[in-house]
């Protein structure tokens, strides 16, 4: 049984990454979180200066794109991944709102997608990881052998991301994640390069009424299944 590509994609507030890293785990994969990424580059933009209220200084940002360096480590205490920005570690910074607020203009950004894919594919270039975002299945990996779309209604999501953020003793308004989630689906939809949509091969996943242990069950009895045949 040789090692397998698996590609899953989804609207914002899924669950994605919770499942993808589980799986992971129980399969013996690498993880990799490309939303964390563009989030990354997001981040830049607002501690350079480059964004000025929602637009962000695209020609700037074009020309300090080499100035960014996105790496992941375990984090020593609990292994879990974490994101590096120029080698400071920046996974908390990267899920607040201020930078959720921007992060789908900033993905819409031919340049930026460019840069972030040739990095993705080579992460995935011995095989055996389960990456997550919005065009893993359809632009980085279009020959994974394993992919899935998840969705779940907005309002679900948006409690989701809300019972996360109070769980942290983060302050969170349940309104304004609504609207960001829908904001981002509609960003992510429409722009020209690579907008989100589900690959014509990828399984549908809609978990809104699942429980995380039967979204596990569910994915590995796909993962057990595909990874025979290969
Ligand atoms: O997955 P997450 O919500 O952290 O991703 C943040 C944002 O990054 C998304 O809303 C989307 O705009 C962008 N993204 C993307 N392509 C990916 C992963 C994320 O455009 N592969």
């Amino acid at each position: 049984m040789g090692k397998i590509v698996i590609a899953i994609d989804g609207l914002s507030s899924c669950g994605k990454s919770t499942m993808a890293k589980s799986l992971a785990r129980n399969i013996g994969y690498l993880y990799f979180d490309s939303g964390a990424m563009y989030r990354a580059v997001a981040l830049f933009c607002i501690e350079e200066g480059l964004v000025n209220g929602q637009s962000i200084d695209t020609e700037k940002l074009r020309n300090r794109m080499s100035d960014i360096n996105i790496t992941f480590e375990a984090d020593p205490v609990t292994k879990a991944s974490v994101t590096l920005l120029n080698g400071r570690n920046v996974e908390k910074e990267i899920r607040s709102l201020q930078v959720s607020r921007i992060v789908s203009l900033v993905a819409a950004l031919d340049f930026v997608r460019t840069g972030l894919i040739d990095r993705q594919r080579e992460m995935g270039k011995a095989k055996g990881i389960v990456m997550d975002g919005r065009d893993i299945g359809t632009t980085v990996f279009p020959d994974a052998e394993m992919k899935v779309f998840v969705t779940a209604s907005a309002e679900v999501r948006a409690q989701r991301r809300y019972d996360e953020m109070t769980a942290r003793g983060e302050n969170a308004d349940y309104n304004e994640i609504l609207h960001n989630v829908q904001e981002r689906d509609h960003i992510d939809q429409t722009r020209e390069v690579s907008p989100l949509r589900k690959a014509d091969d990828a399984l549908l996943l809609d978990n809104s009424n699942m429980t995380r242990e039967e979204q596990k069950a569910w994915l590995m009895e796909q993962f057990n299944r595909i990874s025979k045949k290969c």
